[in-house]
């Protein structure tokens, strides 16, 4: 079974469709990126998993539940966003604290919970800074530790590394690979750069204009591109 299952899912902005019945089906452990031009229906997409937007149409299913009328606090989901949004009078550790202790978590499992991503992400020395004291790698991995923390069925990602100079995206992509390849935690991840959806995805899914173009390994969208969109953006310089 599909650990997140799209299924003829439409969405309208008033009369306006942007997305046009889209069917993914993501296994358990993948970790699928969806990549197109912008405006093409990505976030839409991410944020009707998510819970952030209305399904107009279809069906959203996360395991074994379909979750359209499901509140984003009860779907078993944790999102990272391009703009980390930190709260800037809290240190790192409570930043990463704060949705834990807001759903009650024990004080210990949190302190583990806290002290476990910071391992993982290399937060240790900057547990006791505030926001405005670090760089901006340093922050987006706080906004992923506020992910890591709530160890969800699924992550979605919404191109977490645009705000990044080119060195560090590089890393960054590393990083997060490096994360999955321990966790296998189920992700979704979206990116405009066909170059990340390349080196970074199990699948990808090319998105154009409200549709899915194609699914595929790299390799399969490389070698045997669908049609000439996928063909023109997979091979286009980033
Ligand atoms: P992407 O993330 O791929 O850049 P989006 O999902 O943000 O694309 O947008 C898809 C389409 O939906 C675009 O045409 C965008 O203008 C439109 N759209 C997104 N959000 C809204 C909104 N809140 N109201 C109206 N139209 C929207
Ligand atoms: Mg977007």
């Amino acid at each position: 079974m599909a650990e997140v299952a799209i299924n003829g899912v439409r969405k309208n902005y008033g009369d306006l469709e942007v997305i046009h019945g889209i069917d993914v089906s993501i296994e358990d452990g993948e970790f699928v990126v969806l990549v197109g031009p912008s405006g093409c229906g990505k976030s839409t997409l991410l944020r009707m998993i998510a819970g952030l937007e209305a399904i107009t149409g279809g069906t959203i299913a996360i395991g074994d539940r379909v979750v359209n009328s499901v509140p984003p606090k009860d779907r078993d989901i944790a999102m990272v966003f391009q703009s980390y949004a930190l709260y800037p009078h809290m240190t790192v550790e409570k930043n990463m604290a704060f949705s834990l202790r807001l759903k009650g978590v024990d004080p210990s499992v949190v302190a583990e919970r806290v002290g476990t991503a910071s391992e993982i992400l290399g937060l240790q020395p900057y547990l006791k800074r505030y926001p405005r004291q670090l760089s901006g790698g340093q922050r987006q991995r706080v906004a992923m530790g506020r992910a890591l923390v709530r160890d969800p069925q699924v992550f979605l990602f919404d191109e977490p590394l645009s705000n990044l100079d080119a060195k560090l995206r590089v890393q960054m992509r590393t990083e997060i690979k490096e994360l999955h390849q321990r966790l296998k935690t189920t992700t979704v991840f979206v990116t405009h750069d066909q170059v990340e959806a390349m080196t970074m995805a199990d699948r990808i899914v090319v998105m154009n204009d409200g549709n899915v173009e194609q699914i595929g390994s790299p390799l399969e969208l490389y070698d045997a591109p669908q049609n000439t969109f996928v063909a023109t953006f997979i091979g286009s310089p980033s």
